[in-house]
């Protein structure tokens, strides 16, 4: 096929966002009968997955303290439950496991997913937790300091590069095309984006989406957006001269062990555990204090990571310049280490009784990965400089596949009041999402 020179829309990353997007865009042109999906070109400079996508452990999970948040995330569960085996999506729900410091958070996120119609169960008080986790998923459950437990009903994880084959496979039958091995170096715009330059020639296009996960930072540049800003918060005081852009090591690893060995009471895949607390951390390994300082972890039984796979709180990069690339499990940088394996292991260790003695299993082989976070660590979905459409999830998105399903219908001038709270304005009007009390920045 030869090299285009020109296209309707083009949009850059073959991740889930720009796989997502791809697919939903080309059934609304056709349904609308504006065109096609021969009007639509993914760019992607390595391969499909090759970004966040490919190595994010694929949780899917309701749990966010912020109402815009619950609600974009349950239109994107319904996303996963149309397709749950194409996209190897595992419905197995999801429990949010808090100490007391968290509990009042925790009752208003359960009380909005009723409002919501999100099917969840909230456990609260000590004896209760402990009775609810031995009697009704790991009989050897002894994480303490436990006051309440969110069980969300939906939700669960989903194999991460087949959701995305899934996707790319949708959007090819719909006649898009997926080019890669193709690197965009510029976007040429005088008020609006004219093409993207590419190392093999510049493309035309009408509109541009930007997909582009830890990459967001280069894309912001291309288009002469500030790389620093004043921030409004919702008292109305301006933080003035905010990094547009910080970056987080995100943590994760595998414990090498039959995922089998993780099943429920009844022998079954439990739901993904994650668990905050502030009760005091000791090594599984040797006894000695680790932390206590509040502390958090996830986990799951995985076949395709081939093991307990999970993570904990991610680490802020301090450094000023940041290398992206290379990107994940080939950076030097930002693959956890030996301190990250002490302690998720000595986690486990704390939640069930199974895996004290399993810490020597863990994996040593190279995990985790950087993130691109917004000022306030949530997404920006937002047009920018006239028809460019950004979607930047702050690290936190694999979950969020139906976004491509709004963005798509925002391209055909159907404003989508689930992505509203997440325009770039919000930063000036002092309307930012509200922030809750978990160890991690995305909660
Ligand atoms: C270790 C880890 C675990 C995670 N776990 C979860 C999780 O459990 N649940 C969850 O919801 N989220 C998770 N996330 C976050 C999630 O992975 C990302 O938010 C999401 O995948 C971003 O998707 P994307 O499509 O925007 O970008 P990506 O998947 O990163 O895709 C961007 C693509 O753009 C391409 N690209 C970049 N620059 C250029 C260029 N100049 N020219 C052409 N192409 C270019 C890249 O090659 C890449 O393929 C995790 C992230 C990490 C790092």
């Amino acid at each position: 096929m030869s090299f285009p020179t020109h296209k309707k829309y083009i949009i850059i990353g073959a991740g889930i966002h720009g796989l997502s997007t791809a697919w939903h865009l080309a059934k609304e042109l056709k349904a609308r009968k504006r065109g096609s999906g021969k009007d639509i070109l993914v760019i992607d400079k390595t391969a499909i997955g090759a970004g966040a996508s490919g190595i994010a452990c694929g949780v899917i999970r309701n749990n966010y303290y912020q109402a815009a948040m619950q609600e974009l995330i349950a239109h994107s569960v319904d996303v996963w439950e149309e397709d749950a085996q194409g996209y190897g999506y595992l419905p197995v729900g999801y429990m949010q496991i808090s100490p007391e410091r968290m509990h009042a958070d925790v009752a208003d996120i359960h009380e909005r997913q009723a409002d919501i119609g999100y099917e969840s169960e909230f456990i609260e008080g000590e004896k209760d937790c402990l009775k609810y986790m031995r009697g009704n998923v790991f009989e050897d459950w002894q994480a303490q300091n436990v006051t309440s437990i969110l069980h969300e009903k939906r939700g669960g994880y989903a194999h991460n590069t087949k959701a995305l084959y899934r996707l790319a496979d949708k959007a090819e039958a719909e006649g898009v095309r997926i080019l890669t091995g193709v690197t965009v170096k510029g976007l040429p715009h005088n008020g609006c984006v004219t093409g993207v330059e590419t190392t093999k020639g510049l493309i035309k296009c009408d509109y541009l989406i930007i997909g582009a996960g830890p990459w967001a930072n280069s894309f912001w540049d291309m288009l002469d957006l500030p790389q620093r800003i004043d921030v409004r918060d919702n008292e109305g005081n301006v933080h003035p001269d905010i990094k547009m852009w910080t970056y987080w090591s995100l943590q994760e690893g595998t414990l090498g062990i039959e995922p089998t060995y993780g099943m429920d009471n009844r022998g079954k895949m439990p739901p993904v555990i994650h668990v905050d607390t502030d009760a005091p951390l000791f090594s599984s390994e040797d006894g000695s204090l680790i932390t206590e300082e509040m502390w958090g972890i996830y986990y799951k039984p995985d076949f395709h990571f081939r093991g307990i796979q999970g993570g904990a709180t991610p680490n802020l990069v301090k450094k000023e310049k940041v290398a992206v690339d290379p990107y994940g499990i080939d950076s030097p940088d930002f693959i956890v280490g030996p301190e990250f394996a002490h302690t998720w292991t000595s986690a486990l260790a704390h939640c069930q009784k199974r895996y004290e003695d399993k810490y020597y299993r863990y994996k040593k082989e190279p995990s985790g990965g950087l993130g691109a976070f917004t000022p306030d660590n949530f997404p920006i979905f937002d047009v920018m400089r006239q028809n460019c459409y950004m979607i930047a999830d702050s690290s936190h998105g694999y979950k969020m596949i139906g976004v491509g399903n709004l963005v798509a219908k925002e391209l055909m001038e159907e404003k989508q009041p689930l992505l509203r709270p997440f325009r770039f304005d919000r930063y000036d009007k002092g309307e930012l999402l509200p922030e809750s009390n978990s160890p991690f920045p995305w909660s």
